[in-house]
Order: structure tokens, then C-alpha cells, then sequence
């Protein structure tokens, strides 16, 4: 059984076709530039060199055409035609307050991904119109919507509602939502299994990339996470600030005579370790400018792990201890030094780091001492194959 897992941003489309029966990726590739000129398609196959097409995409539709004719292509395709794709996952930013889990996609379905828009502006219009694009490319062919936000709708009240008057939670749905929520639900799955843990083990996963978030969960149930309504809040990351006071923004917009959506841009694009640094937004320059002594860029790497040990210590204070700790997604998953200067945190949770053990990247792997009181652990995310489960489990039942 073959799961094509697509992931729509606006301009942009990811794919990966999985072959299920042992989860190997059979090929992948990336459409750039949807919409603008110059569109082209890199596709990927395991042991052939890179297929590149240059070809106008106006739409997802174009692009979602040319992924078929690339996977089925006698030359550089991996299967004869799409009738061998069992069903198609898609990765859907919003589901807002209605989806908990995964659903085959129908037009009620299709319905709140629209109503989601103004809460996921940038991603769900892109997400509707890959899974429109499926339908009209593979007629009758199962989609399945995998959301960012359902591993959130695990939480319990007082962890998602906000202490704002609670008619705007009545009226709009304002809640702590919670993203990359596929990850979370992997990784922390994941640690379970790997890390041998119990079935309702206490873990904390650090999803550190160009967005980062923090979560909580119980037995792979979310009790917390740390971004909110939108990708904006929580910890520090490349170029989103993460908590600030909402009196900064009134602050800032009075004396810069700027507005509030002004406001929001530079706190998503212009803010985070780019704007503490002035350097860059990519953790590996950032390292690099604190080392040959720049001082804005250390004070921004320092509150970076500062930031993440507080979510650590808070998380373990919500569940009344942590079983294991995890680290995932671009930095979490690369840099040594972050892994360790966060751990160096955490001496009262009698969390001890292996420097030898944790002198890997990208591997699945134990990183803390025999006698560590919790178990930290590298486990790299692979959110495509937890949608291509998620996707599989649906339709073949
Ligand atoms: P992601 O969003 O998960 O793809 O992560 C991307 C981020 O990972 C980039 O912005 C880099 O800052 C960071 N990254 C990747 N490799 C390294 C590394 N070796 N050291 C530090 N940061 C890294």
C-alpha cells in the first residue's frame, strides 16, 4: 500500500510517496515558486540522479499534475500509475475547534478548513487547495486532512483558554491551539517506544527549528503546549519573538506610527533570534557570530536556551514530573551545544547529558547518562510518515 503525503504552503508544494508496507520512501519532491514565474519541480528518487522540470504551475492544480506525471514518468517515476496510490494525506495548518483527530476529507470537512482561513491566513487556503487539486487530478480517490492543531485539542480547559473575557472564546474560538502538532504526537509516540518507557509516561518534547514549539504530554496526550492561538507564541525562534507583553504592541505601534498588522509582521518575520541578533535567523550563523565574539548574538543564543529550560520547568511542574525529554526538528536535532547548555538547565530534575552520546545529529538515540533521573533523547521528526499513518489507518479500515 502507497500513502502520497502533500504538504501545500502558498507558494510551494512538498510531496512524498511511502510505500507502507515498511514505511521507505519511495520518492519526494518540492514544487517552488506556485503562482510566480520561474515555477519548477525537483523530484527525488532513492539511487536516480534529481528529475528537475521547469514548467509554469499558475496553481496547485498544475503542480499536483506534474507530481503524477513525475511519479508515474516511464523514465524517472516509481510506479505505473496513481490507481497504486492507495490514498492521499495532507498536512492542514487549522482545523480550529472542530477536528481532534484526522479525517477522510468531504465537503463539511472542506467547509471549516475555509472557515479556518483568517486563523491560518498564510497555510490553510494552500492546504484547500492541494486537497482540491487531489480531487480533481484523482477522482474518487480517498484525502485525508491531518492537522496541525489536533494534537492541542487535547488539552484540558484551563491549559487552553486564555485569560481574556470568555465571550471571545464563545464567539471566535480564541484558545491555545497548539502547532506543529504532528510532530509533537510523533516524537513523543515515538519516545514511548524507543526510549521503552511506560504506556502513560510524562514527556517533553522540544521541537527546535525555524519555528519551535514546546509540549507536554501524558502517554502521548497533549496537556500542554507552547504556541497559542497562532505560530507566534512561546519560545524563542528564528524570526517569531515568542512571549511578549501585549503592551509592547501598543507600545511600539504609538511610537513608530505603525498599525497593528504592521506590528504582528515584525513580530513573525523580524523578531526571534534574527532580530535579538541582527545577524541572521539560522541558528548555524548565529553560533558563528557568538563565537568570533558577538555580543547581541550570544545575549539572543543565551536567551534562546534560557527560554526553553523555563518551558522545561514549567511543563514538568504541570505534569508533577518528567519521564523523558526530547529533542527534535533542525537544531534540536543538530546542534550538540544547544542540547547541552539547555540540559545544563536541568541539574535539579537530576538530568545528566553523555557528551559522547550526545555528539550525534539526526539519529534516534538516548543522549543522557545511566544514572540520569529522566531519560533525554534525540528523536528526529518525520512528520510526513506520521501523516502517511494517520492517512493509512483511516482508509483501510
Ligand atoms: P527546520 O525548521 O526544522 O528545518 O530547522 C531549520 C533550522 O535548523 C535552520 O534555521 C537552522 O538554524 C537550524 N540548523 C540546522 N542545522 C543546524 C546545526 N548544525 N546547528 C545549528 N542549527 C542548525
Amino acid at each position: 500500500m502507497k500513502i502520497l503525503v502533500i504538504n501545500c504552503g502558498s507558494s510551494s508544494l512538498k510531496y512524498q510517496l511511502i510505500d507502507m508496507e515498511n514505511e521507505s520512501v519511495l520518492a519526494k519532491g518540492l514544487c517552488e515558486r506556485i503562482g510566480i514565474n520561474g515555477s519548477m519541480l525537483t523530484a527525488k528518487v532513492p539511487g536516480k540522479p534529481d528529475y528537475v522540470v521547469e514548467k509554469d504551475m499558475p496553481t496547485h492544480k498544475e503542480a499536483i499534475e506534474l507530481v503524477m506525471a513525475a511519479l508515474t514518468s516511464a523514465d524517472h517515476g516509481v510506479i505505473k500509475s496513481t490507481d497504486e496510490i492507495t490514498a492521499v494525506g495532507h498536512r492542514v495548518l487549522h482545523g480550529g475547534n472542530t477536528y481532534t483527530e484526522s479525517i477522510v476529507v468531504n465537503e463539511d470537512v472542506k467547509k471549516v478548513i475555509r472557515e479556518c482561513f483568517d486563523l491560518g491566513p498564510l497555510h490553510n487556503p494552500a492546504n484547500l487547495m492541494g486537497i482540491e487539486a487531489c480531487e480533481a487530478a484523482m477522482p474518487g480517490k480517498k484525502n485525508v486532512a491531518v492537522f496541525d492543531t489536533s494534537f492541542g485539542m487535547g488539552m484540558e480547559e484551563k491549559a487552553y483558554l486564555y485569560a481574556i473575557p470568555y465571550e471571545y472564546y464563545e464567539k471566535y474560538k480564541v484558545r491555545r491551539y497548539g502547532f506543529h502538532g504532528t510532530s509533537h504526537m510523533f516524537v513523543s509516540r515515538e519516545a514511548i517506544k524507543f526510549g521503552k518507557l511506560k504506556k502513560d509516561a510524562k514527556v517533553i518534547v522540544c521541537h527546535l527549528g525555524n519555528g519551535a514549539s514546546v509540549s507536554a504530554s501524558i502517554g502521548g496526550k497533549c496537556v500542554d503546549t507552547s504556541m497559542g492561538l497562532a505560530p507566534l507564541e512561546g519560545v524563542i525562534m528564528g524570526t517569531r519573538s515568542g512571549d511578549v507583553d501585549p503592551t509592547i504592541l501598543q507600545f511600539i505601534c504609538n511610537h513608530e506610527k505603525i498599525d497593528v498588522n504592521q506590528m504582528l509582521n515584525i513580530l513573525n518575520k523580524k523578531s526571534g533570534i534574527l532580530g535579538m541578533s541582527g545577524v541572521s535567523s539560522d541558528f548555524r550563523d548565529v553560533g558563528k557570530a557568538a563565537a568570533e565574539g558577538n555580543k547581541r548574538a550570544q545575549v539572543g543564543l543565551d536567551a534562546y536556551d534560557y527560554r526553553i529550560a523555563k518551558y522545561i520547568g514549567a511543563y514538568t511542574a504541570a505534569m508533577n514530573g518528567v519521564d523523558a525529554i526530547c529533542f527534535t526538528a533542525g537544531v534540536g536535532e543538530n546542534d550538540k551545544e544547544c542540547r547541552k547548555r539547555i540540559c545544563a538547565y536541568l541539574g535539579y530534575l537530576g538530568v545528566k547529558i553523555d557528551e559522547e552520546r550526545n555528539n550525534i545529529r539526526g539519529e534516534e538515540r538516548v543522549i543522557s547518562a545511566d544514572d540520569s533521573k529522566v531519560k533525554v533523547m534525540l528523536i528526529p521528526t518525520n512528520e510526513e510518515l506520521a501523516i502517511a499513518r494517520e492517512t493509512l489507518a483511516l482508509t483501510t479500515k
